[in-house]
């Protein structure tokens, strides 16, 4: 569902949409300061104004400005010394505080007379109603709303151990599982979403781990729209990671990092040094908007001292370039979660990974990968070129151009695995001190492979079928990146070894051969998820020989890329898989899933590598299983 009429509706998922982040939108503010009034002695002798009678000079005072507007008196401060009084004001709605709304109005105490105000409130708006908008309203009571926090950051929660009380408009929960002192307290409040309309929020304080924040849930929709971080942690809006691309929706992410992968967090490259744009340990990523060929700094999105990445998005605009924050956001946290999920299943430092830092656990440093987005030097594409470790490899994402409005790749997560994939079978293959180690014909193919399949696996869901038919990068490219939807199903997909042709350069095309390759991998895939199921995030868990099919190919392609030889050929790379996967789990039935899926695609036990006839290169299917498979 899209919610193009509010201004401010950031988020396109069905049930979540945004305000924007809550240091940044707040109406224009009007300042005002006024001479001091002459104080006659009589006047200071009677000065004894109380906070009542402050409260009302700067109610009478908005009433005067903004006759039909509700508001809520906040602090009410005064400093005798100073002579001076402070009162602090919130807009309100039905008597409950606009949270991005505030006026503060500074009074001569033995004058009552007004010396100074700051007035940022918002005119014309009026409580958002979900009816209007086709949506269910839902009414939450404080413990759905808790209930909605915990579900979207994956926090256990039972609703039956919660007990609620209320004083003053204050709620307490206690019996909350996910926080440190079992408690949450919640306040309601208004929060604008446009500049017509606020909605009416629950916001949760919530003390979870080391991170302190506000949560703000809408009351009518069950959308999270805003996070505020009390302790200095990292917010983003982001599409889930494991989503094929934006048609989903963002989310909120709170410090989203793997703490075993990336101890010191995604900004940080030591303990001193803590960045606040989209730069980081693993990842810097920045625009091109200039098109150019050369390496420069250019701006990177900014997260302030609070590191809050909450950016608006508006797909509808003419060029890339106007929603960059938000696009920057999206590669920063995703790549990042490819660092710290590959992590898990063996590309650490050793191996060469992508880390300035290194903490002294072996390979080389000082190699985060630059990834440059809204990259103005080509169109509708995107590439990864991998150096030998300690040299930062670049990642370049292309507009797309072929579409109208154009359309940005930063918002396709699928093809940013893909790409990234790239360099880690770089760098694993023959060791992270080779690059030319996947240069054959074959071995390109099969890199191209392993990128597709890579994100195949890690993008499926309960739902997902071995007959499903994946178009790769289909929001960029519609139906024609492949020659063919990469499909278990041989009447949708029919390619085997016997497919690979040379062109008449004499070349192997690598994203043709590649085609081959993943089929072959989707079969393996497929034949795994049989047996032990489908996990719908494999950055979760731990990995056993009792893992989900998913979790356990992933883990199976990157021993055996770890072993196989410097640019192998299709079948190198088949008997390497055979291999790794008798070498950690040895497990008969995984052993013969692989030989099925292998065969069907025409890479059987007999299977030979291509012979030379005459000026052609042919290869010939074989469907045999080894005996132990048959
Ligand atoms: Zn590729």
């Amino acid at each position: 569902m899209k919610y193009c009429n509010l201004k401010n509706a950031l988020i396109i998922a069905s049930s979540v949409f945004s305000a924007a982040n809550a240091g940044g939108f707040f109406p224009k503010k009007t300042v005002k300061y006024y001479e001091k009034p002459a104080q006659s002695s009589a006047a200071v002798s009677s000065a004894v104004a109380t906070p009542l009678n402050i409260t009302q000079i700067s109610l009478d005072a908005l009433k005067r400005d903004y006759p039909n507007m509700e508001f809520k008196i906040g602090n009410v401060l005064r400093n005798d010394e100073a002579k001076t009084a402070y009162v602090h004001v919130s807009q309100a709605v039905n008597g409950y505080e606009i949270i991005n709304s505030a006026a503060n109005i500074n009074i001569d105490i033995p004058s009552r007379s007004i010396i100074s105000s700051g007035i940022a409130v918002w005119e014309d708006v009026e409580p958002f109603n979900p009816a209007d908008h086709g949506l269910e309203d839902l009414n939450l009571d404080v413990e759905d709303a808790l209930a909605k926090v915990a579900e979207y950051f994956n926090y256990p929660y039972d609703k039956d151990e919660t007990e609620f009380t209320e004083k003053n408009g204050i709620y307490t929960i206690d019996g909350v599982k996910f926080t440190i002192d079992k408690k949450a307290r919640a306040e309601k409040k208004y929060i604008t979403i446009s500049e017509k309309y606020v909605d009416s929020v629950w916001e949760l304080s919530l003390e979870v781990g080391q991170i302190w924040y506000l949560a703000r849930v809408s009351s009518t929709t069950g959308g999270l729209l805003n996070v505020e971080n009390i302790a200095s942690h990292a917010v983003y809006n982001a599409i889930p990671w494991n989503k094929v691309d934006i048609t989903g929706g963002r989310m909120l992410f709170v410090d989203p990092y793997d703490k075993n992968a990336s101890p010191l967090g995604w900004h940080k490259t030591d303990e001193k040094t803590t960045s606040n744009d989209t730069s980081g340990n693993n990842i810097i990523v920045q625009e091109n908007h200039q098109g150019s060929e050369i390496d420069m700094v250019t701006n990177r999105a900014y997260g302030g001292a609070d590191l809050i990445f909450d950016y608006p998005l508006d797909l509808n605009s003419k060029k890339v370039e106007s929603y960059f924050g938000a696009a920057a956001t999206n590669v920063f946290v995703l790549t990042n979660k490819l660092h710290d999920v590959y992590y898990k299943f063996g590309f650490n430092e050793q191996f060469g990974n992508f880390q300035v830092n290194n903490f002294g656990k072996g390979g080389a440093g000082n190699d985060p990968v630059k990834v440059l987005i809204q990259d103005r030097s080509g169109t509708n594409n995107a590439n990864f070129a991998t150096p030998v470790d300690g040299y930062s490899p670049k990642m370049r994402l292309y507009p797309f151009t072929s579409k109208s409005p154009e359309r940005d790749s930063s918002f396709v997560n699928q093809i940013i695995i893909h790409e990234y994939s790239h360099g880690v079978t770089q760098r694993l293959t023959g060791g992270p001190d080779k690059t030319s180690c996947l240069s054959s014909d074959e071995s390109n193919a099969l890199s191209e492979g392993w990128s597709d399949f890579f994100a195949i696996a890690m993008e499926l869901t309960k739902s997902s079928k071995r007959s499903d038919a994946h178009n790769m990068f289909e929001w960029l490219y519609g139906t024609y990146a492949r020659s063919k939807p990469i499909c278990s199903d041989m009447t949708i997909n029919n390619l085997t070894y016997s497919s690979l042709t040379y062109n008449a350069n004499g070349q192997l095309e690598c994203h043709e051969g590649g085609e081959v390759w993943v089929n072959a991998l989707n079969e393996v895939l497929w034949n795994f998820i049989e047996l032990r199921g489908v996990s719908e995030d494999v950055s979760k868990g731990n990995i056993n020989s009792k893992s989900e099919g998913n979790v356990l190919a992933i883990q199976l392609v990157i021993d055996a890329v770890k072993i196989q030889p410097c640019n192998p050929s299709f079948l190198e790379a088949r008997d390497a898989l055979v291999l790794a996967q008798k070498q950690r789990f040895n497990d008969s039935k995984l052993h013969c899933a692989i030989w099925k899926g292998f065969a069907k695609r025409g890479m059987g036990v007999n299977a030979q590598p291509p012979e030379e006839t005459g000026s052609k290169i042919v290869y010939t299917d074989n469907f045999d299983l080894p005996s132990e498979c048959k």
